[in-house]
């Protein structure tokens, strides 16, 4: 049995703060692929109303993975709100309304009663199932380290992040040479030349 599951008899009708912490692996169903993320937060409160229990929350973690643009190791947070509806269907497991058909679907009744932990002795709720789903789905498409990462230089492969190798420079530079009629102007204007010139 998992950290994420809860008891519902801690649940009254005052609702019932939770909050809890677990590494992805405790969480991951078998035979599915793992992620890049190492811990995942759920937090928020459950309410209940008759037979029906609501949680509101927010699911928290971080993928980590290679920036696109410069190589170096990028983590992206991902934070996800969540509201998900149990009720009792059978046994000592509870089971949220809306996805019960969903998972029956991919996988076999032995596999989801498996996965729902039969073996509960008390009436539990088990949202593992749900936080992994959510882990899944907040995989980002592309890793960028930072939305101001400058990349790699075409020309000497320099991360741009760390430090400035100067090709672009050098290549602005030639490309004025390259220029005669902005060289020839430039002459007029000698007060216009670039500053690094004057060093
Ligand atoms: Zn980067
Ligand atoms: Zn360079």
């Amino acid at each position: 049995m998992n950290i994420l599951t809860i008891p519902i008899s801690s649940i009254s009708v005052d609702g019932y703060e939770y909050e809890e912490c677990t590494p992805v692996e405790s969480i991951q169903p078998p035979d599915t692929q793992a992620v890049a993320v190492d811990t995942v937060s759920v937090s928020g409160r459950f309410t209940k109303f008759r037979d029906t229990y609501t949680f509101r929350g927010i699911v928290n973690g971080t993928y980590h993975g290679t920036c696109c643009q410069c190589l170096a190791s990028a983590a992206v947070p991902f934070s996800v709100q969540v509201r998900w509806i149990f009720e009792e269907t059978s046994g000592s497991v509870l089971r949220e309304i809306s996805r019960t058909e969903e998972e029956s679907e991919y996988l076999s009744p032995e596999q989801v009663e498996e996965y729902f932990s039969k073996s509960a002795q008390e009436r539990v709720i088990n949202l593992a199932p749900y936080v992994w789903e959510e882990v899944v789905f907040a995989e980002p498409y592309t890793f960028v380290c930072s939305e101001e990462c400058k990349g790699i230089c075409g020309h000497c492969g320099a991360n741009l992040n760390k430090h400035q190798c100067g090709c672009e420079e050098k290549k602005a530079s030639q490309q004025r040479i390259d220029n005669p009629g902005l060289a020839a102007l430039a002459k007029f204007y000698p007060q216009l030349a670039p500053d690094k010139d004057k060093e």
